[in-house]
Order: structure tokens, then C-alpha cells, then sequence
């Protein structure tokens, strides 16, 4: 797009400041009223090209009305919006879509019986009648290789996990013409290992010189991603376009929340005096009824105050871990302490004395009794 489209071309000032490419998007004094409610009061945004920037704030901070002010689901009662330079009035999600904008929805927007091809194929504007799907298909598989944004066009949608899902939503919106990606707390419905991964994707647009503006309240998620944060507070910027390596944590956390916020307990005081820890294993043996070995001499320790993290895949024997400490299961040798007082093998009544309790994997299935009700459970 050029500036000779339109008549009326207001130059934006940062056009300045960042040399020839004037800002992607250059958001100035936007409000937003909902009734009596100012869900955005004068919020500047500004957003340079191949540029990552983190929109931070705690829930009800206006971060999701910010996003669909610029993509026009919502129409804003004052201010302006300039795209690559240009005033441009954005008064739908059509609209936005021809200035380049693009918006990943959280509840992936996907059709799970259809194949991820014939999904982008609905969100593109198709001239003619019939889908020619070989076509689509090699240019999805392009585009998904061009963009770092590994799927298989063919694959149906309803075999795809979360994270691939999402990938298939990005590449809609890239197919569809996006030179802005916008992701409205994108991570919220992902594994660890798949935050990864999309952060490896968006990183990939942004080094093609894509922008993409990230919504997150979640600090660390900003600091692994994020070459500027604007912070909202109560509808109102309270940090505009900041560089995060030049903040501490506190400050940004502090931005958000609008106080100080005590340092996390990770350096927390624990008790000089030597206790009993509250669970000690030794040493324990566990086989299955046909005799096959569960716990193998397990030994652990867990004192008070402290989280202790097991890991494994499922069936590793976290299960009969859990049904020793808590005297669910027999055990064949070793000694399980809970609080001090020796829990003897498959007695839990010993266990629940000593101060061990748990919450099942599936409450509903192995402590919840349908038709009794919350008194009587209590
Ligand atoms: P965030 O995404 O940061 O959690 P939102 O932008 O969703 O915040 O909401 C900001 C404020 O605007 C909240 O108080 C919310 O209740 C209010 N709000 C959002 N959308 C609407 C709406 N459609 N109608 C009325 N109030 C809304
Ligand atoms: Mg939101």
C-alpha cells in the first residue's frame, strides 16, 4: 500500500523518529466508554515494523478492548488510528483485515472436521465458485514453511492439538495478508512446551519484518518475547513503550499492579531448628499384586514449606507414590514418615493421624459419591 491510495494522508510523526518507515500502527488518545465505565481512557500504542511489543496488565486492565478497538469489533468514541503512516478509520474487522491487520483469536476459530486447508480456505477471500485444493494445499505448505510454521495442510483439524490449531490460525491470518499479528493472551491455552514454540514462531515474523503485538499478564512471558511493553492499568497507559531490559521486575509488576509488590519467597526464612521433615521415604519397595516392581528403593525427603515437583511420563509411578504416602497401598519394604510418626504399610487411617492428605487425580471419580451433596461430602 502506498501513500497515493488515499487523498487525505496525515504523515505520522513518528515517521520521523524511525527514520523512512513510518510506525506499523500509531494508536493516539483512544477512549473507549462502556456506559459509565472508561474501558480506554486516552491510550497511546505505538507499534514499529519487525517489531515484537508485549501489551501488559492485570484482568479488567482494558487490554482485550484495546485489541478489538484495532481490529474494529468494537468502534472507539475518540481518537486516532494510523497504519503505516495513514489515518485510517477502522469500522470493522474487514477493514482492518484490508489494512493489514490480523487478530488470533484465543477460542481458536476452527471448523474440526475440516482439514486445515479447507479451514484457511474459508477465511480467504476466494474468487470463483470451486476450491481447487491441490492448489491451496501447496500454498499452505509454502507459506507454513516460509513462516516457521510447521502443519500439515491435509491434516484435519480435529486431530491437531492446541498448539498446531493455533499455528493454523496464525498462518490464516499471514495468508490473509497480515503485516500485524495481534494475539490476545495466546499462551493461556498452552503446555509449557508449546508456549516455546510459539514464541520460536513470532520471533520467525518478526525477523521477516512482521509486527506483532503479544497480550499477556504474565511479566515472564513479556521479558522472552517482547522488544517493547506498554503497560495498562485501570483503562489508563501507566508505561508506554518501554524497553523491558531497562526494567527491573519490581517496576514492571509494579506498573501493573499499582503498588509495590513484595519480593516472591523464593529466598523465604525457613525455620533454623532442625524438623522432622513432613514426608521422608526410605528406601521404598512396592510390587503389584503379579509381582511386578512399582517403587524400586525410593528414597525422598520434603521438609516443611517446600513444593516438591515430581516428574515423569504417566505410569512411571507417581500414582503408587502418592498411594504409599497417604497409606492407600501396601507397601513391601522401607519406611514412609509422615510429620515424624511412622505410617504403617496400606493403613491410612496412621497417615490421615500424621497430617497427610490428598487430592486425587480424578476427584470425581475416586472421592466424589454422586447424589451426596457438598455438606455431606464435607
Ligand atoms: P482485559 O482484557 O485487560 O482483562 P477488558 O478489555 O476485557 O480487560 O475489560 C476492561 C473493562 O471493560 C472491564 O472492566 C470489563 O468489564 C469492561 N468491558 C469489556 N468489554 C465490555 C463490554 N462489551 N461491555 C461492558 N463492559 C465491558
Ligand atoms: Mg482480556
Amino acid at each position: 500500500m502506498t501513500e497515493t491510495d488515499t487523498p487525505q494522508v496525515h504523515e505520522s510523526a513518528v515517521a520521523a523518529s524511525t527514520g523512512s518507515l513510518p510506525a506499523r500502527l500509531d494508536v493516539r488518545g483512544m477512549t473507549k466508554r462502556f456506559g459509565d465505565l472508561v474501558a480506554n481512557d486516552a491510550v497511546d500504542l505505538l507499534v514499529a515494523p519487525g517489531q515484537v511489543h508485549a501489551v501488559l496488565g492485570e484482568n479488567g486492565a482494558g487490554k482485550s478492548t484495546l485489541m478489538k478497538l484495532i481490529y474494529g469489533t468494537y468502534q472507539l468514541d475518540e481518537g486516532e488510528i494510523f497504519v503505516d503512516g495513514r489515518l485510517v478509520q477502522i469500522t470493522s474487522p474487514a477493514v482492518a483485515r484490508g489494512v493489514g491487520i490480523g487478530m488470533v483469536f484465543q477460542d481458536l476459530r476452527l471448523i474440526p472436521a475440516f482439514t486445515v486447508t479447507e479451514n484457511i480456505a474459508l477465511a480467504l477471500d476466494l474468487k470463483g465458485l470451486r476450491l481447487d485444493r491441490g492448489a491451496l494445499s501447496r500454498e499452505v505448505a509454502d507459506a507454513a514453511q516460509r513462516f516457521g510454521l510447521s502443519v500439515d495442510p491435509k491434516a484435519l483439524v480435529r486431530n491437531l492439538s492446541i498448539g498446531e490449531r493455533q499455528r493454523v490460525e496464525i498462518l490464516k491470518v499471514l495468508m490473509a495478508g497480515a503485516q500485524l499479528v495481534i494475539l490476545d493472551e495466546p499462551t493461556s491455552v498452552l503446555a509449557p512446551q508449546e508456549v516455546d514454540r510459539l514464541f520460536d514462531g513470532l520471533l520467525e515474523l518478526r525477523s521477516q519484518g512482521l509486527s506483532v503485538v503479544i497480550i499477556t499478564h504474565k511479566l515472564r512471558e513479556a521479558r522472552a518475547i517482547a522488544d517493547r511493553v506498554t503497560v495498562l492499568r485501570g483503562g489508563k497507559v501507566v508505561l508506554g513503550n518501554a524497553d523491558p531490559t531497562e526494567m527491573t521486575d519490581s517496576e514492571l509488576v509494579e506498573a501493573m499492579v499499582g503498588r509495590t509488590v513484595p519480593a516472591l519467597a523464593s529466598d523465604r526464612a525457613r525455620p533454623d531448628v532442625v524438623e522432622e521433615p513432613a514426608l521422608d521415604l526410605r528406601n521404598v519397595t512396592m510390587r503389584s499384586a503379579d509381582g511386578a516392581v512399582r517403587l524400586k528403593s525410593l528414597s525422598l525427603e520434603v521438609r516443611r514449606g517446600e513444593i516438591l515437583g515430581v516428574a515423569g511420563v504417566a505410569g512411571s509411578g507417581q500414582r503408587e507414590l502418592y498411594e504409599v504416602a497417604l497409606g492407600l497401598s501396601e507397601f513391601d519394604e522401607g519406611t514412609v514418615r509422615v510429620c515424624g510418626q511412622d505410617i504403617e504399610s496400606g493403613q491410612s487411617r496412621s497417615a490421615l493421624a500424621a497430617g497427610a492428605v490428598g487430592i486425587p487425580e480424578d476427584p470425581v471419580v475416586e472421592s466424589v459419591v454422586p447424589g451426596l451433596d457438598v455438606a455431606a461430602h464435607l
